[in-house]
């Protein structure tokens, strides 16, 4: 029984990067001789066993064949008999499919350590189209090593998009999407992700939301980059760049989804956007099973964006009624969120990355400051229902007047 290293962690360690989880590959072993052993069997598809000490995961080489469509189409098979090439030779990517022994040697059939070198991402063998997961894997290995210089080798991008012409995507489940998505979003360049799958035609067909954003343009004088795919592509590189977290950046994604649905003879203009973008928000959260918060995130990004942009010069009585309508008071931190999401859309476009956005700071202001004004006791007095509402609206008012005035805001017309 010979026991290799296997897959990210010898990636990583010659790309010289910190090392994560170690898996670990047995060659000529059987279940009962790791029981027997002290592993322990987790996994329901695949025999996986944990070792007794480290818990470092530790896999049976495995074959596979493929018997149908879609990535259960499978049979795999486990046996002694099967070498460390037939297990490398089933990986996704060639940087993926380098084994190390406990001596340090390395076993590359694959020419993994040249592509290494050349930051190439390609396939390890035709057997790669018998998983369409690989299609997303590959956009995210794309999105994190693309600031290394690392690209999709061509042939790579072939075979994706003879996948996607065959049908393989649409036996994608909604969960996978949506891990791999939320895994490329955390990613370096997430930007990337997005645009490999539209390289291969996959974003039609998973995102048909976003794809349709490439090629509907918008108004030079606010958008000199002119494009709305290129403009949400460039937001997510900027929610990067403000450390935004993965729920800020999904509403970056689906903000301008209803520019995608503007009638032609409206281009550039897309008056309602905002509103139009709500059922394509919803229908991609819903169609991909979407965690509850990122939806709500997206929704209010997508509703609210424009009258964020324009938080300076809004009446304090309509900042009040954003506020209200973001539950800025009940949800301090989802409505800091999404005001970070319009930062990254007023800055996704080309020359205007560092152009200053006070709109945050003073929404952010303004939320404290309202939130703040209270009635005690003696300002309820004689007070009730609705009347203690409207004095608490009226008295969040005048502070916000007070804000703008101090903020030096355009004055309310
Ligand atoms: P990470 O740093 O994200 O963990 P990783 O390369 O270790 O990257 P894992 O998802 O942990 O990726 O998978 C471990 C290894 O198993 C991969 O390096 C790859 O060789 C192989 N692998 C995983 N999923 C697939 C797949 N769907 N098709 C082919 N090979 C796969
Ligand atoms: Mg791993």
């Amino acid at each position: 029984m010979q026991v290799y290293l296997v897959g990210g962690a010898v990636r990583d360690a010659l790309l010289g990067r910190p090392v994560g989880e170690r898996d670990y590959m047995v060659v000529g072993g059987t279940a009962d001789a790791l029981l027997r052993a002290g592993y322990t069997p987790v996994g329901r598809d695949f025999p996986v066993f944990l070792h007794p000490q480290t818990k470092a995961e530790y896999a049976l080489a495995r074959r596979e064949r493929k018997t149908g469509p879609g990535y259960h189409g499978f049979v795999t098979e486990f046996s002694p008999d099967i070498t460390l090439e037939e297990d490398l030779l089933r990986r996704d990517l060639t940087i993926n499919a380098i084994a190390q022994a406990d001596d340090g040697t390395l076993i590359d059939p694959y020419g993994g350590q040249a592509d290494l070198a050349a930051r190439v991402l390609r396939h390890v063998s035709p057997a790669f189209s018998e998983d369409p997961v690989r299609i997303l894997r590959v956009a995210r290995f794309a999105a994190r090593f693309a600031s290394l210089g690392f690209t999709v080798h061509d042939s790579t991008l072939a075979l994706m998009r003879q996948m996607v012409e065959d049908g393989e995507v649409a036996s994608l489940v909604p969960e996978r999407v949506w891990q791999e998505t939320e895994r490329a979003l955390g990613e370096p360049r997430p930007e990337v992700f997005f645009e490999v799958l539209r390289a291969c035609g996959a974003l039609a067909v998973i995102f048909p939301e976003v794809d349709r954003l490439f090629g509907v343009p918008q108004p030079e004088q606010w958008h000199p980059e002119i494009d709305t795919g290129v403009h949400v592509m460039m937001c997510l590189a900027r929610a990067v760049a403000l450390d935004a977290p993965v729920t800020v950046r999904f509403a970056v994604l689906g903000h301008d989804l209803g520019k995608g649905v503007t009638p032609k003879d409206q281009w550039p203009r897309h008056i309602m956007h905002e509103s139009r973008g709500l059922p394509l928000v919803d229908a991609l959260c819903s169609r991909l099973k979407v965690p509850t918060a990122h939806r709500e995130l997206a929704r209010m990004a997508c509703a609210q964006h424009t009258n964020v942009h324009r938080a300076l010069e809004l009446r304090p009585e309509t900042v009040l009624k954003l506020l209200g309508e973001c539950d800025a008071f009940r949800r301090p931190e989802r409505f800091s969120e999404m005001l970070l999401a319009c930062q990254c859309d007023a800055q996704g476009r080309m020359g205007l990355e560092e152009k200053p956005y006070p709109q945050r700071a003073y929404l952010e202001r303004a939320r404290e400051l309202a939130a703040a004004v209270a009635l005690d006791e003696a300002d309820r007095a004689g007070l009730e229902g609705q009347a203690i509402a409207r004095e608490l609206q009226a008295r969040r008012q005048k502070v916000l007047e007070e804000h703008k005035r101090a903020s030096g805001a355009v004055a309310s017309h």
